[in-house]
C-alpha cells in the first residue's frame, strides 16, 4: 500500500516515527507529510494567510510549517506523484475519543484525506507518556490492512484509541460510537507581573460518561476502540421536527 502519513505532534514525535516504521516493515510505502511543530488542537483548520514552506528532514519526511490538514493537502496535491490509498495520523499523544475528536489535529488529518476520497485513519494513545507506541504501531498496520480491503476504495474515516497499560494486557479491537465527554474544562484566571488578568484553559483529567458500545468504555475496559466516523453533521433526528415548526413568518 501507499500511505500518506501525517500527525499534530509534529515530524519528530514518537507516535509517527513509530507508525513510520511499522509500515516500513510491513512492506508498505510510506510518504512522510508533517507539521514542523506541535499543532495538537488545531482541529480542521487551514493556512491560507501565508505561504507554506518545507524542508525535507530525510528522504520521504517532509517538515511543513502548517496544520496537518495542510501537511495532507500538500501531501497529496504538491509532493506525492501518485495518490496513496490511504492517509494515516498518528499515533497522537494523548486519546482523540468523543466530542474531543473536534478538537483534534489528528483526526482532522484523517477528515481531509476522507476529504480527498481517500480512506483515511486516525490513532490516539491513551497514555500519552508511557504508552506502547511500538506495539500499538504493529495493530494500526493491520487495521489499516483490513481497512483498506473493507473500505474497497470508498473514503472512510476510522478513529482508533489504544487504552493504557502494558501492551500485553491490552483487550480486543472492538467497534464503537463516539461517547460523551463530562464537561470539566476549568478557565484558570492570573494576573501577569504587569497587573493585567490572563486566563488559561485547562482543567483536570477529563471524565466521561462510559456507556456501553463507546470508545470511553472500550478504552477504559483496556480494549483499542475502533470508531467509523463521517463529516455528515446533519441532526437526523431533528429534521422532522425542525420541519414541522412554523417558518412562515420568517423572512427578509
Ligand atoms: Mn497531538
Amino acid at each position: 500500500m501507499r500511505i500518506l502519513l501525517s500527525n499534530d505532534d509534529g515530524v519528530l514525535a514518537r507516535g509517527l516515527r513509530a507508525l513510520r516504521a511499522a509500515f516500513v516493515q510491513a512492506g508498505h510505502e510510506v510518504f512522510v507529510v508533517a507539521p514542523d511543530r506541535e499543532q495538537s488542537a488545531s482541529s480542521h483548520s487551514i493556512t491560507l494567510d501565508r505561504p507554506l514552506r518545507l524542508r525535507e528532514v530525510e528522504p520521504g519526511v517532509h517538515a511543513v510549517d502548517g496544520t496537518p490538514t495542510d501537511c495532507v493537502l500538500v501531501g497529496m496535491h504538491g509532493l506525492m506523484e501518485q495518490r496513496p490509498d490511504l492517509v494515516v495520523s498518528g499515533i497522537n499523544h494523548g486519546p482523540n475519543m468523543g466530542e474531543d475528536v473536534t478538537y483534534s489535529g489528528t483526526v482532522a488529518a484523517a477528515f481531509e484525506g476522507f476529504i480527498l476520497g481517500v480512506p483515511s485513519l486516525a490513532a490516539s494513545m491513551r497514555d500519552r507518556e508511557h504508552g506502547d507506541y511500538e506495539a500499538a504501531a504493529g495493530v494500526v498496520v493491520q487495521l489499516a490492512e483490513r481497512a483498506r480491503e473493507w473500505a474497497g476504495g470508498r473514503p472512510v474515516i476510522l478513529n482508533v484509541n489504544f487504552p493504557a497499560g502494558p501492551s500485553a494486557e491490552w483487550g480486543p479491537v472492538c467497534v464503537t460510537r463516539l461517547g460523551t465527554r463530562r464537561y470539566s474544562d476549568e478557565l484558570i484566571e492570573k494576573v501577569d507581573p504587569r497587573g493585567r488578568k490572563y486566563y488559561w484553559i485547562g482543567g483536570s483529567e477529563p471524565t466521561w460518561d462510559e456507556a456501553d458500545g463507546t470508545d470511553f468504555a472500550t478504552v477504559h475496559e483496556g480494549g483499542i476502540s475502533v470508531t467509523p466516523l463521517h463529516l455528515d453533521l446533519t441532526d437526523e433526528r431533528s429534521l422532522e421536527s425542525l420541519a414541522a415548526v412554523d417558518l412562515s413568518e420568517v423572512r427578509a
